[in-house]
């Protein structure tokens, strides 16, 4: 069975739950808490003693949910195919389990997704300001965090200088690209950037998964590292997906920013599929297709 329908973070809870029943090997924890106190769930493909890790985080946007089912199908064929000893892509997946960790953050924006799938409840402390930050109670194309902030302007890249941008653009609290008071003040990005931090000695490549417009972001600003040049091209390959680089708002306050900018590690945006946010869920299978060999031989390129 494959994943495709959108998820909320209960129902991705059951999903995750029900595979741990069937795959002892499925390894799940908690990067931390969103606004609303949902558990953000980390699952870790691979054995604790592997030297090198690689992490995978989807929905920072709530109308780019499409990809955390993404990543279950991913989560799901590889404890498949490592019970079976298989071979995926030339990969051995017990060699892949036995050398490499795989984080996946699947969704680290559930307060977001749970507005945009169910819209907002009514014992909401702040439910007045939300649906007038959204300009409407129809939360199907929200894409902040539970009290309107863009959790990719949230890292610490650059961010003084987008608070300037902001003035200019008019980019006001609850818009779509507002970027928070400071720089990791939401706990969603809070959580993943010290997770980000307790294991940045073993982290070799982050992929970030985004929707829409099949592009590959692997520059900050004019700073591109060699190995990401190599391995966005590499991606590109694969996917079909284009190599692009940064232009206005995007170049402000990123997790892929923050990552090349502070730390010199490879790291890609990933703008999966085509057409307008939120993308149909008909659109899983195709993405997760797109996506599986890089998924899977990402790892070993580190
Ligand atoms: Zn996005």
């Amino acid at each position: 069975m494959q994943y495709s329908r959108e998820l909320t973070h209960h129902q991705l809870m059951d999903e995750l739950n029900e595979l741990q029943i069937n795959h002892e090997e499925l390894n799940i924890s908690y990067i931390g808490e969103s606004v609303f106190s949902k558990p953000i769930p980390l699952v870790t493909l691979g054995d604790r003693s592997a030297q090198k890790s690689v992490l995978y985080v989807s929905t920072h946007h709530a109308n780019e949910n499409v990809c955390t089912s993404v990543m279950l199908n991913f989560i799901k064929d590889y404890l498949e195919a490592y019970e079976r000893y298989g071979q995926m892509y030339q990969i051995n997946t017990r060699y892949l389990y036995k050398m490499r960790k795989i984080y996946i953050v699947l969704m680290l924006n559930p307060d977001g997704v749970e507005y945009r799938l169910n819209g907002i409840r009514e014992d909401n402390p702040i439910k007045d300001r939300i649906i007038n930050y959204n300009g409407s109670a129809d939360f199907s194309k929200w894409s902040a965090n539970g009290r309107g902030v863009d959790l990719n302007h949230n890292y610490n890249a650059y961010f003084e200088e987008y608070k300037e941008i902001e003035k200019e653009l008019g980019i006001t609290s609850g818009s779509a690209k507002y970027s928070g008071e400071y720089a990791e003040s939401e706990p969603e990005v809070s959580a993943l950037a010290n997770f980000i931090r307790l294991h940045m000695d073993e982290i070799e490549g982050v992929m970030t998964f985004h929707t829409q417009g099949e592009e590959i972001y692997y520059k900050s600003r004019e700073k591109s590292l060699p190995k990401a040049e190599y391995v966005s091209r590499l991606i590109a390959k694969i996917t079909g997906y284009k190599q692009a680089e940064s232009k206005g708002t995007g170049e402000y306050g990123g997790l892929t920013d923050w990552l090349i900018k502070e730390y010199g590690k490879p790291s890609f945006t990933i703008e999966c599929g085509k057409g307008e946010n939120p993308l149909p869920t008909s659109q899983i299978t195709d993405i997760y297709l797109r996506l599986k060999e890089i998924l899977f031989t990402f790892p070993i390129l580190f």
